[in-house]
């Protein structure tokens, strides 16, 4: 079948008022064949229609050392002032301590440890500690060369201690800064270390303005 009706409905009279306002059986006919011909192109099309959902798929690397003997003798330095920087926790809330150090580009080392408050909120975490006091005492320089955080349990043991969410996007934000990236160090259970390359590893598709 051709659309012919369908022609006929565009160009031809109309036929409703030359019948006196009622469709003869031909017209009724020939508007159930353009509807059917609306849909069969509608659901054709749909079937055309390109894919809009993609899945993508993002993947980190980072190296993890199996003791911090692996590690080269000035990251060893970085994470034992971490490791001391612990001490100066004040965590009478959670009894976690954890201590951070911040390498400049110029070997500088600034220690922080996590200052808790009764006001939870009020209190800041021991990379974001480190990270401030180290822009802050040092705005001429160049930029964070690296980052190491250990955690200390109520028992006093080493242990793991990974970024928070917030410390993640200061990290991330120094290092849009600074032009470069920042390493960062984490001590893991069990003595191991992992060393991710970027701080903007840790926070994909952050927050931008
Ligand atoms: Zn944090």
């Amino acid at each position: 079948m051709t659309p012919r009706g369908f022609a006929s409905r565009i160009s031809g009279p109309d036929k409703t008022r030359l019948h006196g306002g009622r469709q003869t059986g031909t017209e009724i006919l020939t508007d159930a064949f353009l509807l059917s011909t609306i849909c069969k192109t509608f659901l054709s099309l749909q079937h055309q229609q390109p894919h809009i959902m993609t899945d993508k798929t993002l993947t980190i690397k980072y190296h993890e050392y199996a003791s911090t003997a692996e590690l080269p003798e000035a990251d060893r330095q970085l994470l034992q002032a971490a490791v001391e920087a612990a001490d100066g926790a004040y965590a009478p809330y959670s009894s976690f301590h954890v201590g951070a150090a911040v390498r400049l580009d110029d070997g500088t080392i600034v220690r922080g440890s996590n200052q808790e408050n009764i006001a939870y909120p009020s209190g800041l975490c021991a990379e974001r500690t480190a990270l401030f006091a180290a822009a802050a005492q040092h705005p001429q320089a160049a930029g964070f060369e690296a980052i190491a955080i250990v955690g200390r349990n109520r028992e006093g043991r080493l242990c793991a201690a990974s970024p928070c969410g917030a410390c993640r996007q200061v990290m991330s934000e120094y290092e849009q800064r600074q032009g470069h990236s920042m390493r960062v160090l984490c001590l893991m259970d069990g003595g191991a270390v992992r060393v991710v390359g970027s701080a903007a590893d840790l926070l994909p598709l952050a927050f931008e303005m």
